[in-house]
């Protein structure tokens, strides 16, 4: 395997890793250090003692984001821990600054506990100005995240659930347009009903989709009310439990409008594509293989389906660094004290709005040159794609500061320039 062999090599070579911190400050004579630590640093320690809010204008809180886990559901490796997760989480690091310019401590934590992991978090609080929750198992990550949400003052986003749900939701929002159906009138059938499926279907809710018309699946098939009440589903699940006849994947998709994948590769077949409703969406989320393949899903059918995938091979590809970097830089710009269901709503919308729009030539260049387009096969921007950042961003700082959640007001337009500048 050549790209395990590349993989290993690019970690190892000195220094270990890939990241380092940095200074921002002079450091050269003794001056500088006597600003930058004793005595000099008690001045802005003082600042801080009287108003906490300070720590913006005086640390690198603002721009500092914590990327915590207990390494309990990696990509695609499961519960291994928090040690080695530790690559993946200084990996989302190397993400965040390529991206947005945002500064992380990655923090594993050592502990399956949800209550020790929620302990850690919150006394964690003066460090960050946000925290990105991380590869954390079903169910133990709804209650972290609910919780700390809760109780504390700063963005805490669970990027596994949320970011998923953002970005298949602008998916979501073009693909509707383009097959010219109305997201209130369409049924919804998900394929798993883990971290990921649970927060999408939540979200496809604030986007317009009715409740009663979305179907879930898990591993034993259509939750139904039956199955939730004979108690062998969680809280979370039970909130898609619906009044419908027992039955499996190939049931609930008959007729539907829209699939949703985030389970396992192949479950779905041709037959079952062929099922569903005119004009079919097909967002095939399993990683690194879908529940159908790209080729496959389009060749079931000879009217429009528009397909998705989490596969940088195909079109449409579902990839979550579109969304975090750029929700993260929105919020930490305006401090705002949580990233709520107004800026998740806006940065999907932001998304598919930015999809719709003629793409630069450089990002087309980026993609081997074929022409790029909004249709079926361009209904999300690429993650190349520079504009991304001064939209998203904007749109979430915005959201942010009209539904109170921002600390500070700021400019909409003059900040949209100076990230673009
Ligand atoms: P998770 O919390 O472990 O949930 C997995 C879900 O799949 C569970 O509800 C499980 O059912 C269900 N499942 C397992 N086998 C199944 C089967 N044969 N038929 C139907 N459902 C089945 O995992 P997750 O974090 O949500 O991720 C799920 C998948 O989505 C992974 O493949 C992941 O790589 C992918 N994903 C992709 C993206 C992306 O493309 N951007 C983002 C996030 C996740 P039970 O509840 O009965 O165990
Ligand atoms: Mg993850």
């Amino acid at each position: 395997m050549g790209l395990d062999e590349d993989a290993l090599e690019y970690h190892r070579i000195d220094p270990p890793g890939k990241l380092e911190i940095s200074t921002t400050k002079p450091t050269n004579t003794q001056r500088d250090l006597s600003l930058a630590y004793s005595p000099g640093v008690a001045a802005p320690c003082l600042e801080i003692d009287e108003d906490e809010s300070e720590a913006f204008q005086y640390t690198a809180k603002g721009n500092l984001v914590g990327v915590l886990s207990n390494g309990s559901a990696v990509l695609g490796l499961g519960d291994i821990g928090a040690q080695a997760s530790k690559p993946v989480m200084e990996g989302k690091g190397v993400l965040f600054k390529r991206f947005a310019d945002i500064d992380v401590f990655d923090i594993e934590l050592d502990d399956a506990d949800p209550e020790k992991i929620i302990e850690a978090a919150k006394m964690m609080e003066p460090t960050f100005g946000g925290i990105n929750l991380e590869d954390i198992k079903a169910p133990g990550c709804f209650v972290i995240e609910e919780r700390l949400r809760e109780e504390m003052d700063i963005p805490v986003f669970h990027d596994d659930q949320h970011g998923t749900a953002i970005i298949s939701g602008a998916a979501l929002l073009n693909a509707a347009d383009i097959a010219d159906k109305e997201i209130e009138d369409m049924k919804i059938v998900f394929s798993g009903a883990g971290a990921s499926a649970l927060a999408t279907a939540k979200f496809y809710v604030s986007l317009g989709a009715k409740p009663e018309n979305i179907i879930m699946c898990d591993s034993s098939g259509i939750i139904t009310e039956a199955r939730a009440t004979a108690d062998d589903i969680n809280e979370y699940k039970r909130e898609f439990a619906r009044n419908v006849p027992e039955g499996d994947l190939s049931d609930a998709m008959e007729g539907a409008d829209v699939f949703v994948g985030l389970s396992v590769a192949g479950i779905v077949s041709q037959d079952m594509v062929r099922s569903m409703a005119e004009d079919p969406i097909i967002f095939a989320m399993a990683n690194p293989d879908p529940e159908i393949g790209y080729a496959e899903a389009k060749e079931a059918r000879d009217d429009t389906v528009i397909m998705a995938t989490g596969r940088s091979d195909y079109p449409n590809q579902v990839n979550n660094v579109l969304g975090f970097p750029f929700i993260f830089r929105g919020a930490l710009d305006v401090r705002a004290t949580e990233i709520n269901e107004d800026m998740k709503v806006a940065a999907a919308s932001a998304l598919a709005e930015l999809a719709r729009q003629d793409v630069p030539d450089a990002v087309v260049k980026a993609y081997g040159d074929d022409p790029i387009q909004y249709g079926p096969d361009y209904i999300i921007p690429k993650p190349v794609d520079p504009r991304v950042l001064f939209r998203i961003a904007p749109a979430v700082a915005e959201a942010a500061i009209e539904s109170g959640a921002a600390r500070t007001d700021i400019d909409i337009d003059e900040y949209e320039e100076q990230l673009e500048a």
